[in-house]
């Protein structure tokens, strides 16, 4: 009895005096990254939420189960983990008594039932996964496989861990029963199983066995306990904190404000000295970034969704991670270093290692061609089991490389000198933006001042909408369906300017300030109550990140209000539009908003429609390769991220393709029109947003829309 006693507590003082010793050194780490007060205001504010957050997303493991084989298998395991922590008391408690039963339910039947069932589902759910990594196997499926980049050797001694440690709880159970000193009478049947088995032995050596297992137990325990802290598997004591402290609902829809030492970023007082301008090197992050990188579970379920990746870009988000934690965890002595004669002492690869530029071409921790491959899509974030904020971290070395080292894709500068001078991508100036008006025949009041107290509706026509030719359609679409449902609207006509978020997704916040901080007035001084927007980027902008500066609207997507009058019967589809069609999600109006249910209801109500939906869609649509001003960045790596969608599409051969985004309407409509020329898509397909599909079956008063083109023609994309 001494001796089990004697050994299983000195494995378990040397275990955890061992992973203790990483667990301190990580959170040395974690803070040498820069503070974050605004996470741990969210937390306290919202406890509720969290405990709810907690409750689905790690205890629920809703995101996992969304992948329903390789989900189960996870939930399987981490539930059995959760209740075989009462098999772990037994161990310790056989470790001074070999008849120990938990005070209270220790002798109940289903307790070693329930403990039984889960040790054999942890045991179902290791083998899914060795099937699933057979299957996944990089070095034969190459890219394709999400594991691709991933430490799957770790993985693997994981897997044989936790073989192990339910091998050793089954054989020292059994062998208790036989040795009369087990506390279950009935129901822990696997155990009876392993007992069954080992009986022949006799009572001698089922007696050693008891022993030697009991201690095998205990010794695999804490060498798994070991191996968790000094590998990926880190996540299971790092996820729910990095759950608890990431953005709520997720970080989708807005970017945060550009923030130094905690504080927003002030661009007038700003010091480039002492202020820290996006992120520049891995100490810039902060302590929630760092703990993002340590969270990483390599499961490449962004990987496997991101479409840079998918189409040959070198961007995979999940590499992007384990580049910064590799690169964070290797010049960690310099971090935590208490001088500079210190960090003189180091070893030569880590003085190297601290050199390295975080972004850079030659030598960098992360090549440029990565963060500018980004369509700030969400898929990475939407599928991130563990919440991590790859947006955040990619658009954060955006902006130091742009506002700091200058550097980002040639072409992205007309851009953003058009922005700054014009307040339009293409520089055509604010007094065209009212030119549409005066293609429609019937009157737009135009604001000037305030908005009269009878208009309900500010429509927010946005660059494209106003300039660009094939969205200007979508434009005189939506203004003539809000007209012959009778609602009350006005536009800002050559007041309007761009939302800035082309200039905040690229990295210059500068520009996205100086750009919201005039529309944030010109709204509050016309006494906007209700905007109604028709680019899911302006949505997303006004909406979500105008109220950091003091804009706050009531903000709808216009097929929000478009579903919501044709509901009321104000809008009536009675003309058959005879079209077998699919519709696209924009990105930032679906995963971004979580706007999925209205275009498609105004589909619906479309007589004649047959609407069929891609393989990719709603939350797990495929970008159109426009966001994160990816519009006006030259595609040169891989397959065009339009063509591949639009092949998508045309495997469901339809008469029309929609979509509800100008930035979509004009990547699909190029990547149609390229099609079309090799001769594989017919020459009547069309792409139109659901809005043009639905005036075109609204009986109206007003008549038919029409098209003028004397916009920005196609001046989008670049290269397109
Ligand atoms: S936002 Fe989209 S493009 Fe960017 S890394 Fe994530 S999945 Fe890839
Ligand atoms: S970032 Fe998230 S989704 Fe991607 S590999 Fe890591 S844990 Fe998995």
């Amino acid at each position: 009895m001494v001796l089990r006693m004697t050994v299983g507590l000195a494995l378990t003082a040397i275990a955890l005096a061992v992973a203790g010793r990483r667990l301190w050194w990580l959170k040395r780490l974690a803070f040498t990254g820069q503070p974050a007060p605004e996470r741990v205001a969210a937390v306290r504010a919202h406890p509720g939420r969290d405990v709810e957050t907690q409750a689905t997303e790690v205890i629920g493991q809703r995101k996992l189960l969304k992948w329903s084989v390789p989900g189960a298998a996870h939930a399987a395991t981490f539930w059995g983990f959760i209740v075989l922590l009462l098999t772990i008391i037994e161990a310790y408690g056989n470790l001074f008594s070999r008849t120990f039963a938990i005070p209270g339910i220790g002798h109940w039947a289903f307790i070693g039932f329930v403990e039984d069932l889960f040790a054999v589902g942890v045991l179902l759910g290791i083998a899914t996964f060795t099937v699933i990594r057979l299957r996944n196997n990089p070095s034969k499926e190459g890219r394709k496989s999400r594991f691709f980049g991933s430490h799957t050797r770790a993985a693997w001694v994981v897997l044989g861990m936790i073989f192990l440690v339910i091998a050793t709880l089954l054989l020292y159970r059994g062998a208790q029963i036989n040795t009369g000193v087990f506390p279950y009478k009935h129901g822990a049947f696997a155990s009876e199983i392993v007992g069954h088995w080992l009986h022949p032995l006799g009572y001698g050596v089922n007696s050693v066995l008891e022993v030697v297992f009991l201690l095998g137990q205990i010794a695999v325990v804490m060498a798994f306990a070991v191996i968790v802290v000094y590998s990926k598997h880190l996540h299971i004591a790092l996820a729910p904190l990095n759950v608890l402290f990431s953005r709520r609902p997720n970080a989708l829809g807005p970017l945060e404000p550009m923030r130094s030492n905690g504080k927003v970023l002030d661009f007038e007082e700003a010091d480039p000295d002492t202020d820290v301008f996006g992120l520049g090197k891995i100490e810039d992050f902060t302590w929630k970034g760092l703990l993002d990188m340590a969270t990483c579970t390599e499961c490449g379920r962004c990987q496997s969704q991101c479409p840079a990746w998918a189409t040959g870009k070198p961007l995979s988000p999940k590499q992007v991670i384990l580049d910064l934690r590799d690169h964070a965890f290797a010049k960690a002595p310099y971090l935590l270093a208490a001088s500079d004669d210190d960090r003189e002492k180091l070893p030569d690869d880590v003085k190297k290692e601290a050199e390295r530029p975080l972004v850079g071409k030659d030598g960098g921790v992360i090549d440029p061609d990565v963060i500018w491959s980004c369509t700030n899509c969400g898929a990475c974030v939407e599928e991130c089991p563990v919440d991590i904020e790859h947006i955040d971290h990619i658009d954060g070395m955006r902006r130091h490389q742009v506002l700091i080292e200058s550097a980002f894709p040639v072409e992205a500068a007309g851009m953003l000198r058009n922005l700054e001078n014009k307040g339009d991508p293409w520089g055509m100036g604010e007094m065209r933006r009212a030119e549409w008006i005066t293609e429609l025949d019937f009157e737009i009041p135009v604001v000037d001042g305030t908005i009269d107290p009878e208009i309900e509706y500010l429509f927010w026509v946005g660059c494209a909408g106003a300039l660009e030719d094939r969205a200007k359609k979508t434009t005189k679409a939506i203004a003539t369906l809000l007209h012959t449902a009778g609602v009350k609207f006005a536009v800002l006509g050559p007041a309007e300017t761009c939302t800035g978020d082309p200039a905040r997704r690229i990295g210059n916040e500068f520009v996205f300030s100086m750009l919201a901080q005039q529309n944030v007035e010109t709204l509050n001084e016309a006494g906007a109550k209700k905007v109604v927007a028709s680019c899911p980027h302006c949505f997303n902008t006004i909406s979500r990140e105008y109220p950091q500066l003091g804009g706050n609207y009531e903000v709808i997507h216009h097929t929000q209000l478009l579903a919501r009058l044709v509901a009321e019967g104000r809008l009536q589809p009675v003309t058959p539009v005879q079209e077998k069609l699919t519709y696209h999600d924009p990105c930032f109006l679906g995963r971004h908003n979580k706007v999925y249910t209205p275009p498609r209801e105004i589909l619906d109500a479309v007589p004649g429609v047959e609407a069929t939906e891609m393989h990719r869609c709603k939350e797990r649509g495929f970008c159109c390769g426009a966001g994160g001003a990816r519009m006006w960045m030259e595609e040169r790596i891989g397959k065009r991220i339009n063509i591949e969608r639009i092949e998508e599409a045309l495997a469901l051969e339809p008469d029309t393709i929609s979509t509800s985004c100008p930035y979509c309407l004009v990547m699909l409509g190029d990547a149609v029109a390229a099609k079309k020329s090799s001769g594989d898509a017919p020459d009547t397909l069309e792409v139109v947003d659901v809005a043009q599909l639905l005036a075109r079956s609204v009986r109206s008063e007003v008549p038919a829309v029409a098209d003028g083109d004397s916009g920005a023609d196609g001046a989008g994309p670049a290269g397109s």
